[in-house]
């Protein structure tokens, strides 16, 4: 378990891009992923990635989603809402996609300027009827 620890921990690189703390680690990220947030941090699976500015851009709006639902609460809210859908859809990606959050995120992804002139609790208009 230790050496386990040990090996997972070596793997992680860290990046700097416009103050935002970025590791990089291929055991941190779940299948079928390529980058997860928890705040403050945000992890990668590839270094590459580090130059997919639109997934960066994705992971910088979940970011702030969790800085203005105070982080602990930004979880509750996205696991309940992910198991709702689940229940709703019956299909995990599906559930996934359509989590408040993730709507906001996917819509907005490609627009980098967005975090500039993005409402507080900007998520809240995604919580229906924009099915993906
Ligand atoms: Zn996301």
């Amino acid at each position: 378990m230790v050496e386990l620890f040990i090996l997972w921990f070596i793997q992680i690189r860290t990046y700097k891009r416009d103050s935002v703390m970025i590791f990089i680690s291929k055991y941190m990220i779940p299948k079928g992923y390529t980058g997860l947030t928890l705040f403050p941090f945000i992890f990668l699976k590839h270094r590459k990635l580090l130059k997919d500015v639109i997934l960066l851009n994705h992971e910088r709006i979940h970011l702030k989603q969790q800085l203005e639902m105070l982080v602990l609460p930004f979880y509750m809210f996205y696991v309940s809402e992910f198991l709702i859908r689940l229940g709703y859809y019956q299909n995990w990606k599906k559930a996934y996609r359509n989590i408040s959050f993730e709507r906001e995120a996917y819509t907005n992804q490609s627009n980098l300027e967005y975090l500039k002139v993005r409402p507080f609790w900007a998520f809240l208009k995604y919580l229906r009827n924009h099915d993906i």
